[in-house]
């Protein structure tokens, strides 16, 4: 197991960038907790293969280094790097048998043969395979062969890391929840450090204890769920992260208080004098409705019941503001302001958090 540093990162899959744009990652400097299990969440194309495929040797950083335990592994083959990744489609040998592709990993590190038919035991027992151990490989369905790579990714104890990379894509809904709560039982047994690239975040905020949220080339926050939930560091994260989002609102903001299209409202912390483009962002868990003459001026457009709770979406000056109400709440006609709870304000400047002054 390893603690895995990226030092002054970068890549581009050009031949000469210039340019930031022409990095699909950007400059990056960070700790990977040794034995931690990460989440890498961001959307399509936002860079999770290529800092995954780094970590693994795979691919060479066009600038700076990668370090296991402090040791420079950045130009070391993957090989040479003692991990396991699992990728988006299945990579298994279809003319061996399941035990043979599962047994694989271990047989090429020279382990014990009682030790193997052990663990190959164990694992087989894990991914739900047990009765296919004698099965070859070949005619198998790709959900299948997917639980076989996850298998063969775990087999071995002695790794510095797991990497999966979107490993649930092919596997069938009901069968997805099984995995991964094998894959986290599997870390609390080992303490591997894991990495666990997705664009879901239900799958990330379950998975992992720290989410690394990526958007365009730059991880903009690693953090507890929880962090991530209360105190998004970026506009982006508050967005992408929540159902629904973030409520992201154009602000002028001044000490302790906002004005949001003409309607001045406290903020409850001071904030100085954010510079450059100024956005208040309030999640819809810390929105309620009102009546009356305080708050934000709003037209009710829908109300969706959604089970536990309702998600109203209300129209505030053309920009969509999403509440969340308890169940048993009542939405009367004359509810037409909207007002926040001052504990779940963040202040944005230029889409990244301002830090309240005190804090
Ligand atoms: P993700 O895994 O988050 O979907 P990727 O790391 O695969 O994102 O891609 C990041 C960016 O790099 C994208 O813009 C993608 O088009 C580009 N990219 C990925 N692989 C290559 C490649 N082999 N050659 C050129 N561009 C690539
Ligand atoms: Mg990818």
């Amino acid at each position: 197991m390893a603690k895995i540093t990226l030092d002054n990162l970068a890549h581009s899959y050009l031949p000469n960038p210039t340019r930031e744009d022409d990095y699909a990652l950007k400059e990056l400097n960070h700790d990977w907790a040794d034995g931690e299990a990460y989440a890498l969440l961001g959307s399509s194309g936002c860079g999770k293969s290529t800092l995954l495929n780094i970590i693994s040797g795979l691919l060479h950083p066009s600038q700076g280094r990668i370090l296991f335990n402090d040791r420079d592994v950045t130009m070391e083959p993957t090989t040479q790097r003692n991990i396991a990744q699992v990728f988006q489609f299945p990579v298994v040998y279809d003319t061996m048998t399941v035990r043979d592709n599962l047994a694989f990993p271990l047989r090429n590190r020279g382990a014990d043969p009682a030790y193997i038919k052990d663990r190959v035991q164990q694992i087989a027992q894990m991914i739900g395979m047990e009765e296919m151990l004698n099965r070859k490989a070949r005619g198998l369905t790709a959900d299948a062969k997917q639980k076989i790579s996850l298998g063969r990714g775990m087999v071995r104890e002695d790794v510095n890391a797991l990497l999966f990379d979107e490993p649930l894509t092919v596997i069938d809904p009901h069968m997805k929840w099984e995995l991964r709560t094998q894959l986290k039982s599997l870390h609390h047994e080992f303490g591997h450090t894991m990495i666990y690239v997705t664009h879901d975040q239900t799958e990330a905020l379950t998975f992992a204890d720290k989410v690394v949220v990526m958007y365009d080339g730059r991880v903009v926050q690693i953090g507890t769920p929880q962090q991530l939930f209360e105190t998004p560091e970026h506009t982006f994260v508050g967005y992408f992260i929540g159902s629904p989002g973030m409520n992201v609102l154009d602000a002028q903001v001044t000490g302790d208080q906002a004005v949001v299209a003409g309607t001045q409202i406290s903020l409850g912390k001071g904030f100085g004098t954010p510079k450059g483009k100024v956005e208040i962002g309030v999640r819809p868990e810390f929105t309620a409705l009102a009546a009356g003459d305080v708050g934000l001026p709003v037209t009710i457009k829908r109300v969706e019941d959604v089970g536990r709770h309702k998600i109203v979406r209300a129209d505030f000056h053309g920009t969509e503001i999403n509440v969340i109400a308890a169940e048993g709440e009542g939405i009367s006609p004359d509810m037409n302001r909207i007002v926040f709870d001052t504990a779940g304000v963040n202040v944005y400047s230029d889409s990244w958090r301002v830090a309240p002054m005190g804090a």
